[in-house]
């Protein structure tokens, strides 16, 4: 088999995807004489994410946080206001609210695709609720039609976040143009990366002015640069969150290379999919579900155990034999943050809880050979024989 072809089995969990040409890229940015940020190369990334993603405006930021960041601060929270988000996610979409001057809701998500559960994130709508995060887990889209209908009756501003969700789609169009506003993020787990990034993006001209201000320490210097007034001032509060051109550059050549990543991504997913349905069969594990609406950028590949104590067990052995596997997020309604500021020991989101404890990530990216994928499959089989 083919296995024992492969020596001293080390296999990463995730590896960034960096070819030659970043260097060249760097260097015409070192050679305009420009490093910051909104030069030359961010307009060239920027215009390429817009014509890729088929979106209207797209602002590159210093990180997917701060993007989150830019869209809570923009809708003027005032005390007391809430902003509802799942609680199984990373820390930046529930920090963004209270950076934004608001309280993170939490609710449960569903059990099928780990996004948010439509029906539970309506009945936590309240008077004081502003807005909605809906977060696309692992490449596969949140049921957006359902949320922007709940929302355009409640009249909340919808804002994905979709830092994990850059080249994936819902119903043809892609993650990060559907709701109100979005953010990607270019952090080096993720599929397209900048070492440290991530973008603003809307089809709303307003809130892309709004963006604008924000990123740009609250001053209207980009309407200056456009020749649109004749100094610059501070007009709303704001912040630091332009991404240099540097790390622009790094990005470039990856959306260059956007279909061959992802197909690359795709037939790892394929492979562990192929190799796992028997267990699947068995009932020993649950394989990640892509609804028939959705097209993934196979992010994250996941499979969901028996139980808490059997994932450990799992996760433990597969690093024995040279593999890193890991859990995700330790829902954030229990984390010891929330308990203190938000009060939130009585919440009872059970779809959280149970996915957390179930679910196991394998290693993906596109530099993992078929050989290793066959390898964490067959050791799956043996360790869950
Ligand atoms: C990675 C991630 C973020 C944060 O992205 P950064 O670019 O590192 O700030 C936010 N939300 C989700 C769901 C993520 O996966």
């Amino acid at each position: 088999m083919a296995t024992e072809t492969i020596p001293n089995v080390s296999i990463l969990f995730n590896r960034p995807y960096v070819d030659g040409r970043v260097l060249e890229n760097i260097k015409k940015v070192i050679e305009t004489g420009k490093i910051s940020g909104d030069g030359p190369m961010c307009k060239a990334v920027e215009a390429q994410i817009k014509e890729l993603f088929s979106v209207k405006h797209a602002l590159l930021t210093t990180s997917c946080t701060h993007a989150l960041e830019t869209a809570m601060m923009m809708l003027d929270l005032q005390p007391g206001d809430e902003v509802i988000t799942p609680s199984f996610t990373f820390v930046s979409t529930a920090n963004a609210i209270i950076r934004g001057g608001g309280k993170p809701v939490f609710c449960d998500i569903n059990d099928r695709t780990q996004t948010i559960d439509v029906n539970d994130f309506e009945r936590r709508i309240t008077k004081k609720t502003k807005a909605v995060i809906p977060v696309h887990y692992a490449g596969v889209s949140a049921e957006m039609d359902e949320i922007l209908e709940i929302a355009r009756a409640h009249r909340l501003v919808v804002v994905e976040d979709a830092a994990q969700g850059v080249n994936a789609k819902y119903k043809g169009r892609f993650l990060g143009t559907i709701g109100d506003a979005s953010a990607y993020s270019f952090h080096d787990t993720k599929n397209y990366v900048s070492g440290e990034g991530g973008a603003f993006t809307t089809n709303n001209d307003a809130l892309a002015r709004k963006a604008e201000i924000i990123r740009e320490k609250g001053t209207n210097r980009s309407n200056f640069l456009r020749g649109e007034v004749d100094k610059y001032t501070w007009v709303d509060h704001g912040s630091s969150y332009i991404l240099s051109d540097i790390l622009a550059a790094i990005l470039k050549s990856q959306l260059d290379d956007l279909d061959e990543i992802q197909a690359q991504r795709k037939r790892v997913h394929d492979g562990y999919m192929r190799g796992l349905a028997e267990l699947e069969r068995q009932e020993k594990l649950r394989l990640p579900v892509i609804p028939s609406y959705c097209e993934s950028n196979y992010h994250i590949f996941y499979i969901l155990l028996r139980s808490e104590e059997e994932r450990v067990r799992v996760t433990k052995q597969l690093k024995e034999f040279g593999i890193s596997a890991t859990f995700h997020y330790v829902p954030l309604h229990s984390s010891p943050y929330a308990l203190k500021a938000l009060g939130t020991r009585d919440l009872k989101l059970p779809v959280t809880d149970h996915i957390y404890s179930t679910l196991l990530r394998l290693p993906i990216y596109p530099q993992l050979r078929d050989a290793e994928v066959e390898y964490v499959v067959g050791k799956l089989r043996e360790i869950l024989k």
